[in-house]
């Protein structure tokens, strides 16, 4: 028992160092007067009684907290072992023994660098026990790296501790050969997410500088195109009949429709491109939601639908572009009667929260599903509901109107109930 052989060691260095036990030793020498000689043996004998009795109380401490620590040494799930200044081991955990696969009766009282066939005896672990440790007698998570006959190639981390006047050498072992692996796997995928990145980033660079293009390149014969069906609609090259002024027409929708989407993706490029500057200026919000009900009643009482303006008591002033504003709150205007059926109502409320001026859209329609509100600000992201083929559309609006509030250091918010309705609520900051 490994508790035992310290013991005896202990017992053998205490007695060894009791100077009492020298001078009993010494004194055990034939005296000239007996009687004399009797009376000093005899107090001596008390002395020694007593030491003695020191001593033997002294041991049982020492037992009681030798026992101590190898239990503590056993609790520690990591491998664990204390070594003496010789590099001899005084004793090991269970961990130690099953994992480096060595038994305890081969290990103790073995030199540390004999174990398991010498696999400790490495350059690393002699420099760190012999030059390192004595220098430091600490040392935290000190990595070594080394492939074991018995375990295989294993990494790992050594915390030493030199204790009791550099008598003896707690080593505790980690093995983070996994987490290394792990470490050096994570970098690795990284470094190929980030190369994966950067070229799907050129992709999409490509593909927005191609789209931004073509826009370019349609935008002048779909315009030549409105200018000459104009042409023909004004009669310049005669009456036209009925039907001729039918399909005039339809061909007239269909280029408008052509020239809305040339004009929203030329918009979303030059956003994209950090070209929108903002023109501000102070702004009456009610005044510029007016204008805005005003200009889109039309369309709204073509689909049979009303539309409610709750004005707020003061005026809500903020610093905006009333321009690119004004086409924020059409575009949910629109996006508010597109996607609600005929009949229903449109609610703007204005009111002034704090610091904020806070508009809030709400419809009665058919709502968003929570799963899509990921989506909805996001580029071409077209959401399928029941009104989305025939509400057409390019899914560029609201993209473009997040970025638009975004210049403005204002916000968007979204609350939705499928088959109840949509709210969305925008906030800008008001002008102290
Ligand atoms: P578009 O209307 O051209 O499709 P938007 O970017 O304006 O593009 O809207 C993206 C999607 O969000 C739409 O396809 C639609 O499904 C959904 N959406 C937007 N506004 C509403 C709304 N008020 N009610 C229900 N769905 C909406």
């Amino acid at each position: 028992m490994i508790r035992g052989s310290i013991i005896s060691h202990a017992t053998s260095e205490i007695k060894k160092k009791q100077p009492i036990q020298e001078y009993l030793d010494s004194s055990a020498q034939p005296q000239d007067d007996t009687s004399s000689n009797s009376q000093v043996a005899g107090s001596l004998q008390k002395i020694n009684n007593k030491k003695i009795s020191q001593q033997e109380t002294h041991i049982t401490a020492l037992k009681k907290l030798l026992g101590y620590y190898q239990d503590i040494t056993e609790t520690i799930r990591e491998p664990f072992i204390i070594l003496d200044k010789d590099f001899r081991v005084v004793t090991a955990n269970e961990a130690f023994y099953h994992q480096f696969k060595v038994l305890k009766k081969d290990t103790e009282n073995r030199s540390f660098y004999e174990l398991g066939n010498n696999q400790w005896d490495t350059p690393d672990l002699r420099e760190l026990l012999e030059n390192i440790l004595p220098k430091h007698q600490v040392l935290n998570n000190y990595e070594i790296t080394h492939d074991f006959p018995g375990i295989g190639h294993k990494t790992m981390h050594l915390n030493a501790r030199q204790v009791d006047a550099k008598q003896l050498i707690l080593l505790a072992i980690v093995d983070v050969t996994r987490q290394k692996q792990l470490q050096d796997d994570t970098i690795e995928m990284t470094a190929s997410l980030i190369k994966q990145r950067n070229k799907l980033q050129g992709l999409n660079d490509a593909k927005d500088e191609f789209i931004n293009m073509a826009s370019h390149q349609l935008r002048t014969p779909a315009t030549a195109v409105k200018q000459y069906i104009g042409m023909l609609a004004e009669g310049y090259w005669g009456k036209l009949s009925e039907v001729q002024n039918k399909m005039l027409n339809t061909a007239y929708e269909s280029n408008e429709r052509e020239l809305e989407i040339i004009e929203d993706m030329l918009r979303v490029a030059k956003v994209d491109e950090g070209k929108v500057y903002l023109i501000k200026s102070s702004c009456d919000m009610a005044r510029q939601l007016e204008e805005a009900v005003k200009d889109q009643l039309a369309s709204f009482n073509n689909r049979g639908q009303s539309i409610v303006f709750n004005k707020p008591l003061e005026p809500v002033i903020a610093s905006i572009d009333k321009k690119l504003m004004r086409m924020v709150i059409e575009n949910l205007l629109d996006n508010a009667s597109k996607y609600s059926y005929e009949d229903k109502q449109i609610t703007i409320d204005l009111k002034q929260d704090d610091k904020l001026a806070v508009i809030a859209i709400k419809d009665q329609g058919v709502g968003i599903h929570k799963k899509d509100h990921v989506k909805l600000f996001q580029r071409f992201s077209r959401i399928d509901n029941p009104l989305s083929i025939s509400a057409e559309g390019t899914g560029l609006g609201l993209y473009w109107v997040k970025k638009i509030l975004d210049l403005h250091e204002g916000s968007m918010e979204v609350i939705s109930r499928v088959d109840y309705g949509s709210t969305f609520t925008v906030k800008l900051p008001v002008l102290n």
